[in-house]
């Protein structure tokens, strides 16, 4: 399979998903991840008619998104040091993964330095798993008023990572956990949260039926992914 045939595909199911819960086509956007994958591949998506774009390391990016044309658009979907901050901003239009109230306050205080007003979401750990990045939801509800109050954010709405699954069908109860504390944020906030970044390869039609507004997708379009070992060895060494 193509790539361009694998992007008609899930196009093809990302409008049977909305039409099936009602919601018009355009209320979900697709981030085509592109983590590992070479500059070359990521052309591909793009005269296959894709724009939209989600990377996951700041180092990674900053030596492919140079490679492409400036009319594609990225998102950072990755944990986000601190140290990195300034070197993402510049590349992403929006970042789905501000995971504390440090980093978040970190992004303000760079953005300023610069003229930036990053848009920004906020990931959950809904399921409170220890492995995981991400604001727990009572940590959220409890520091939403001063995430709100960092002056150069604009924070637009929430994001999350379901445990891992063997059934799509088992991510959807967290997917209406995350739709149900936006709600909750915004009747205390007073704040308008439009976007839920929810539902990757194997569960994005579950997303979207529970509202994802953005739909992130890697292996569907690029196929798997080689671990990084077999990347450093072919390669001959490590290169970050
Ligand atoms: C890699 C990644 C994805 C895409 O995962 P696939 O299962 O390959 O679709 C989505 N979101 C985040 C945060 C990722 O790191």
């Amino acid at each position: 399979m193509s790539i361009a045939e694998n992007l008609e595909r899930v196009r093809g199911r990302i409008a049977t998903a909305c039409a099936k819960c009602g919601r018009n086509v355009d209320e979900v956007e697709l981030v085509a991840v592109t983590k590992t994958h070479p500059a070359e591949r990521v052309r591909e998506a793009i005269d296959a008619g894709q724009t939209l774009f989600g990377e996951n390391k700041v180092q990674e990016a900053r030596a492919k998104i140079p490679e492409l044309p400036s009319s594609a658009r990225w998102h950072f979907i990755g944990h986000l040091q601190k140290n990195k901050v300034r070197h993402a901003l510049p590349l992403f239009e929006l970042i789905h993964s501000v995971d504390s109230l440090d980093l978040a306050a970190a992004i303000s205080r760079i953005a300023d330095e610069n003229g930036y007003r990053p848009r920004v979401l906020l990931e959950v750990n809904v399921a409170g798993e220890g492995s995981k990045f991400g604001f727990k939801p009572e940590t959220l509800r409890a520091q939403f008023e001063e995430l709100l109050a960092l002056p150069r954010l604009v924070i637009e709405g929430l994001m999350t990572i379901p445990p891992l699954a063997e059934e799509p069908e088992s991510s959807r109860k967290f997917f209406v956990q995350l739709r149900e504390l936006r709600q909750q944020l915004q009747s205390t906030g007073g704040s308008d949260l439009p976007q839920l970044s929810m539902g990757m390869s194997d569960d994005f039609t579950v997303a979207i039926e529970e509202g994802a507004t953005l739909v992130r997708v890697g292996t569907a379009i690029f196929g798997k992914r080689t671990p990084l070992r077999q990347r450093i060895a072919a390669s001959g060494g490590l290169d970050d």
